[in-house]
């Protein structure tokens, strides 16, 4: 099943890969390894002429159906799955880079991404530039001969910065370097990076795929030549494999992920309508309210805004006794989850920065991230209602 059907149903049968007893559920195949019929079917697996399955660590026939749902719904040549969010964004740099390499990423970055950026590559010898994103001007003036990748995430987290994605991309390509875009925070359902020029898109699945806060997991999608050529080789060698359990849980997750991402953009969009108007709000943050500083970017690149809304209160006191009044929303740090989630970033995720560097990516103590869930509208904003009373 592929073209002429919506992604939607896409979702619910692409990739689905029946034996034995045509079980309607996808199986679980738990195994990490695989018996030949004979030695030179062995032999085969191994120089790869024969394409079946060799070890669990270059993939599984659970993990498969996984990779080839989600790249029918990224329109992707291929997918590779990975144990999680970060050994995706790993893999994408070490698999594809060496010393004397130079990338160019956005400053606002999940943290565990800035971290493989600012302090793992250039002890490698990969030389790494900082840019802010939102500015096309920065981005030519740092690529050159030499860069070879460049890397962001769109809408950034958790300021939801939006970049453009079409024109970072036509910069990258001018200098022959690829561009490798987190679209987590976007989902596949309402950014389609690959359409705007982008080589590489990475998810943590952890997030909105697997959406009821379970399982680890990640994936790149891009062309069969990157994804099967260096990813798939670093992969096989380095490990961090997704396991078959988790691609089931995954697998399961995609078959709804229009209906959750739907009514969960719905609810966001209404929490950050229903804050914006408030008086004790200094800001509220979410790609289509009219004055989101890339407003029309946002219109013209995403389909719907997502499921994530900041909001900057006074200062930290204000953001405690608004984040301690909630009934609802859990303090905790995922995102994309069923269950509202809300977050102070300047004390738990981005803690590890300098406040300055905070400052500098907008990350103030009064900063409130919400990962906004499928409860019903009315008892979400009752909850950031009993929030901002007891500030
Ligand atoms: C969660 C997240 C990651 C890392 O994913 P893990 O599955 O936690 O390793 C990377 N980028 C963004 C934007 C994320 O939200």
């Amino acid at each position: 099943m592929t073209k002429p059907f919506h992604p939607r149903t896409r979702m619910i049968h692409d990739g689905s890969d029946r034996r034995g007893f045509g079980e309607m559920s996808e199986a679980l195949y738990l195994t990490q390894g695989f018996a030949y019929a004979s030695a030179e079917q062995a032999e085969a697996r191994f120089d790869g002429s024969d394409p079946g399955y060799v070890y669990a660590r270059y993939g599984n026939p659970t993990v498969g159906m996984f990779e080839e749902r989600l790249a029918s719904l990224e329109g992707a040549e291929a997918c590779f799955a990975t144990a999680s969010g970060m050994a995706a964004v790993n893999a994408a740099m070490f698999s594809q880079l060496s010393a004397g390499d130079h990338v160019v990423a956005a400053r606002a970055l999940f943290g565990s991404c800035h971290y493989i950026i600012d302090t793992l590559l250039p002890r490698f010898g990969v030389e790494t530039t900082l840019v802010d994103g939102t500015d096309l001007d920065q981005w030519r003036a740092a690529v050159r001969d030499g860069t070879k990748l460049c890397f962001l995430e769109s809408p950034s987290n958790p300021t939801l910065e939006i970049i453009d994605i079409a024109g970072v991309a036509q910069i990258a390509h001018a200098v022959g370097a690829k561009l490798i875009v987190d679209n987590v925070f976007a989902t596949p359902c309402f950014q389609r990076p690959l359409d705007l020029g982008a080589d590489l898109v990475m998810y943590s699945t952890t997030k909105h795929i697997d959406g009821q806060g379970r399982c680890l997991g990640g994936a790149l999608l891009g062309t069969r030549e990157v994804i099967g050529g260096p990813v798939m080789e670093y992969m096989k060698h380095t490990g961090a494999a997704l396991s078959p359990f988790n691609a089931w849980v995954m697998l399961k997750g995609l078959e709804t992920i229009y209906l959750r991402c739907d009514a969960q953009a719905t609810n966001a969009e209404a929490i950050a309508r229903h804050l914006a108007g408030h008086g004790a709000v200094k800001r509220a943050v979410y790609p289509t309210l009219a004055d989101h500083p890339q407003h029309a970017l946002a219109m013209r690149q995403m389909e719907r805004g997502g499921t994530v809304v900041a909001l900057e209160l006074a200062d930290k006191k204000a953001a405690f006794a608004f984040l301690n009044a909630l009934e609802i929303a859990k303090i905790s740090n995922n995102l994309g989850d069923a269950k509202t989630i809300a977050t102070h970033p300047s004390t738990t995720t981005h803690q590890r920065l300098t406040e300055e560097d905070r400052l500098s990516l907008g990350i103030t103590q009064g900063l409130i991230r919400l990962s906004v869930g499928l409860e019903a509208t009315e008892d979400l904003l009752a909850d950031m209602d009993r929030g901002l009373a007891a500030m």
